[in-house]
Parts: C-alpha cells; sequence; structure tokens
C-alpha cells in the first residue's frame, strides 16, 4: 500500500480514514491537529491558537513536523493527517520527504459538502483512550451509553475548536491556505480525489483503499 496525505476540510474525515487504515492495514498515523492538542496541555499559546480555530504559524510547524516525521516507522506505509496546511508546509514536506527517500505517496483530497460539516463538527465527541469518534446527532454514529465509549467504557470528550465560531474561522483557514495544495499536488501529478458524502463510509472507504492500493 502506498503512504498518504489527506488534503480535507474540517471534519472532512481524515480522522475515521485514519482510523481504518490503521487498524486494517497496518499504516502508521501521523495527526499534526492530535500532536498539537497533546501540547496544548503544557502550552497556553498553542491551547489558545487551536481553541480560536486559527493556525499554528509554520515556522513553530515547521520543526514539530521535522520531528515528527523522522521518527516514523519507515517499515510501514504512514499517513499524514493534517498536514501540510499551507504552501509553505508542502515545500518543506517535500524536501523532507525527499530527503527521507519516502516517496511512494499519493495525496487523497477528501471532498465534502460545507453544509455537512458543520453537523459533523458540533456533535463529535472521542474517546481520549482509544480515539475512537463518534456523534452524538447522527444515529448512526451514536455511542451505545450516551457519552461514553463503545469500546474501552471511558467518558467521551469534545474539542475546545468544535463550536460554530471556530469551525467558521477553520472553514475559512481552509478555503484560504490549504484548498490551494489541491492545484500544488495536481501539478505534482500526485492528487486523488474522493467524496465523502454519504452518511454510509462504507463505499469512501472503498474508493481510498482502491488509491491507495499498489
Ligand atoms: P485538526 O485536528 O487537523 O482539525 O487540527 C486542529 C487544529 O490544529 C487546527 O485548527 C490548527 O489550529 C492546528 N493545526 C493542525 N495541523 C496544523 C498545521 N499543519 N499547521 C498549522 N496548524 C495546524
Amino acid at each position: 500500500m502506498k503512504s498518504v496525505i489527506f488534503i480535507a476540510p474540517p471534519a472532512g474525515g481524515k480522522g475515521t480514514m485514519s482510523e481504518y487504515l490503521v487498524e486494517n492495514y497496518g499504516y502508521v498515523h501521523l495527526s499534526t491537529g492530535d500532536l498539537l492538542r497533546k501540547k496544548a496541555q503544557k502550552d497556553e499559546q498553542i491551547a489558545t491558537i487551536l481553541k480560536s480555530g486559527s493556525l499554528v504559524p509554520d515556522e513553530m510547524m515547521l520543526k514539530i513536523i521535522e520531528e515528527a516525521i523522522a521518527q516514523l516507522d519507515s517499515t510501514k506505509p504512514f499517513i499524514l493527517d493534517g498536514l501540510p496546511r499551507t504552501l509553505q508546509q508542502a515545500e518543506v514536506l517535500d524536501i523532507i520527504l525527499n530527503g527521507l527517500k519516502k516517496n511512494n505517496y499519493v495525496v487523497v483530497y477528501i471532498d465534502v459538502d460545507k453544509n455537512l460539516l458543520e453537523n459533523r463538527i458540533l456533535g463529535r465527541c472521542t474517546c481520549p483512550k482509544c480515539h475512537k469518534t463518534y456523534n452524538c446527532k447522527i444515529e448512526e454514529f451514536k455511542p451505545e451509553v450516551d457519552g461514553v465509549c463503545d469500546d474501552c467504557g471511558e467518558k467521551l470528550i469534545t474539542r475546545s475548536d468544535d463550536n460554530k465560531e471556530s469551525f467558521q474561522i477553520r472553514y475559512q483557514q481552509y478555503q484560504t491556505s490549504t484548498y490551494p495544495l489541491i492545484e500544488y499536488y495536481q501539478k505534482a501529478g500526485r492528487l486523488k480525489v474522493i467524496e465523502n458524502n454519504s452518511v454510509d463510509q462504507t463505499s469512501t472507504l472503498k474508493d481510498l483503499v482502491g488509491v491507495l492500493s499498489d
């Protein structure tokens, strides 16, 4: 299987797809959002940025990225989830991946209607222990017991940036900073597009496996 870089709007499904690839195909998963949320527990500056929905500045981000990528298990295909978010990050990432000879990857753009995203964000809750994601506003994705993880019994949490105000800022950021990456990777011949507009994601996951198969 090929490695993958996901480009998707907020709540576009990169977390769910990553979870699927890790569980079923042995991928290693690097989520810059997860990494930053961990750092935010000790770093107030990062916590404030995340809560607002803005992007962490490139200078800060690039150091974090280089370190994290160097630590990826090179025997397994990787998932970059949430990275790159800007053209500058994409250019630096090219250099890092070339230097590490990690070139067998595709860039998957997950295309989702904007009106679906807000609903997904406002109902989203996650298990802090096993990272399984639920949605308390969509019947098919509710946990069996309200607010509790089906798999490990842990109390589910919601993200500080999953609210209407942050969503507007994050979506705006996505359009101005991240959306131009689609053209960048199209020109590089790496781009694949999959749609993720239905509640049942079975066909989306099938499409995903199709584009990642060697
Ligand atoms: P995510 O979990 O991917 O939705 O990311 C959550 C938040 O983390 C974003 O809204 C940004 O504030 C921050 N973030 C994640 N990845 C990046 C990145 N590559 N560059 C800058 N900020 C990022």
